[in-house]
């Protein structure tokens, strides 16, 4: 059977998973996911499902101490009534981060003939299984605790190594697992990750569409459709999200299932990570060199999210189009090396390197301008449409029991302003800060910011 555009964006994530097409887009888009079961009772199926899709029968089962509590004990008694033969590797306490230990630890825990991982958790145990499963060539499965973050079905585990995050490209999932029954109980301040990491979506499609324009990106409007759809749901439900209600506990995890699926079908995390993500990791990065315990990664883009979009407001009012584009001087560059030299201590030589293809001569610079010139109405008009399925994502974030203010999570005036001029650097990446650098009003919404942020 064909499938059409219209038939993908009908489809939830459950009816994705492992389909093939060829897109209007011109590209051949793939989901790697062979399954995905989002309902209530769901853990009573893992048995039928590892044996649906022949993974074995001797699995090693990676857990933290909460995850356990919540589904990981029920569902190695259950499995191993069922004839399965389950090893444990239980994190003794909530696992915060997946760095070189945590990845020893579970690597000592399998067997030579171990045929499947199962990760019972969210975020770290995911990224640990992902890591490990990978590298042991052992296919493996996710039963997911809690909706707080779009990684489950993502292709990519960020690790610690040596203190600093580093992104590995690895493979999904081949089946994720949802109880809605577990995924309901979980601590309410997970959930809140979750919708922030949603709303961090609104920003990130606007990004994807500016560089489509700008730096001639490969778009994708099915892809972006489906986020769009996902979006909007979970914007409609955002009270009963906090209340554990089924429904919209089940909109949430699909939402966020579907961004790791929209990942996996282009290749590349344009559809789910911008500049509030790139934000995020820059506090996340200050905050963990000063040794301070970090927010949940849904939290600390939702807290980006606004400021981004007050940042796409500065340049709709100011008629980007109109404005010039002028190359950095000598003396710019200069300051630029300093202050990235400033803020990310060893990492600095290998980021100045990554991100002077960024730094564009004046010719550049005006086949850029060329283009936002070209496309700026319909461009306008297009990131109005994104921006206005959610026109106050502070009071989401508030009805769900987000903070919506960087003061509230530890971020000082000073680490807004120098996030928003230094943030860019994380990644070798086109957002609406390179293009605000690039108009030369990045440096004053910054001092704005960090002064709006300081009374
Ligand atoms: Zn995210
Ligand atoms: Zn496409």
């Amino acid at each position: 059977m064909d499938i059409t555009a219209e038939s993908v964006l009908q489809r939830t994530p459950e009816q994705l998973a492992g389909i093939s097409f060829n897109c209007a887009c011109g590209l051949a888009h793939r989901v790697h996911m062979r399954k995905m079961i989002l309902e209530e009772g769901a853990l009573h199926k893992v048995r039928e499902l590892v044996h649906e899709l022949n993974l074995g029968r001797k699995a090693l089962l990676v857990a933290d101490s909460a995850s356990f509590a919540a589904a990981g004990k029920a569902l190695a008694e259950q499995l191993s009534r069922q004839g399965m033969d389950v090893r444990l590797s239980v994190f003794p306490e909530e696992q915060w981060y997946a760095d070189e230990k945590a990845i020893v630890r579970v690597l000592i825990d399998v067997e030579p003939d171990t045929e499947l991982i199962i990760a019972v958790g969210s975020g770290t145990i995911n990224d640990i299984a992902r890591f490990v499963g990978f590298k042991a060539k052992i296919p493996y499965i996710v039963v997911a605790t809690a909706p707080s973050m779009d990684g489950y079905a993502s292709t990519g585990s960020p690790i610690l190594v040596n203190g600093f995050k580093k992104t590995y490209s690895l493979a999904s999932p081949v089946a994720i697992v949802g109880d809605l029954t577990v995924l309901r109980q979980a601590p309410r301040d997970r959930s809140a990750a979750g919708v922030g990491d949603m709303l961090a979506k609104i920003t990130a499609l606007c990004d994807w569409l500016l560089a489509s324009v700008v730096e001639e990106e490969p778009y994708c409007d099915v892809i972006a459709g489906l986020m769009v759809k996902a979006l909007t749901g979970i914007i409609g439900s955002v009270r009963s999200i906090r209340d554990g209600e089924e429904r919209a506990t089940k909109l949430l995890m699909e939402g966020l299932v579907l961004s790791g699926i929209a990942m996996q079908m282009i290749g590349h995390s344009r559809p789910a990570s911008g500049a509030e993500h790139h934000i995020s990791h820059y506090w996340e990065m200050r905050h963990f060199a000063a040794g301070h315990r970090t927010e949940l990664h849904g939290i600390k883009v939702g807290v980006a999210t606004p400021i981004v979009l007050k940042l796409y407001e500065t340049l709709l009012e100011a008629d980007a189009a109109a404005l010039p584009m002028k190359e950095k001087s000598a003396g710019q560059v200069a300051e630029w090396e300093r202050r990235i030299r400033q803020s990310y201590g060893p990492l600095s030589e290998e980021l100045i390197g990554m991100n002077r293809s960024l730094l564009l001569n004046q010719s550049e610079l005006d086949i850029r301008r060329a283009r936002l010139i070209g496309n700026w109405p319909e461009l306008k008009r297009k990131l109005r449409e994104i921006m206005d399925l959610a026109p106050d994502v502070k009071s989401l974030l508030r009805q769900v029991g987000a903070p919506a203010d960087p003061g509230e999570i530890g971020v000082s005036p000073e680490e807004l302003g120098d996030a928003l001029r230094m943030a860019k650097e994380v990644r070798n990446r086109y957002t609406v800060l390179q293009l605000a650098d690039q108009l030369g009003l990045l440096e004053r919404f910054a001092e704005e910011m960090a002064s709006l942020h300081g009374d």
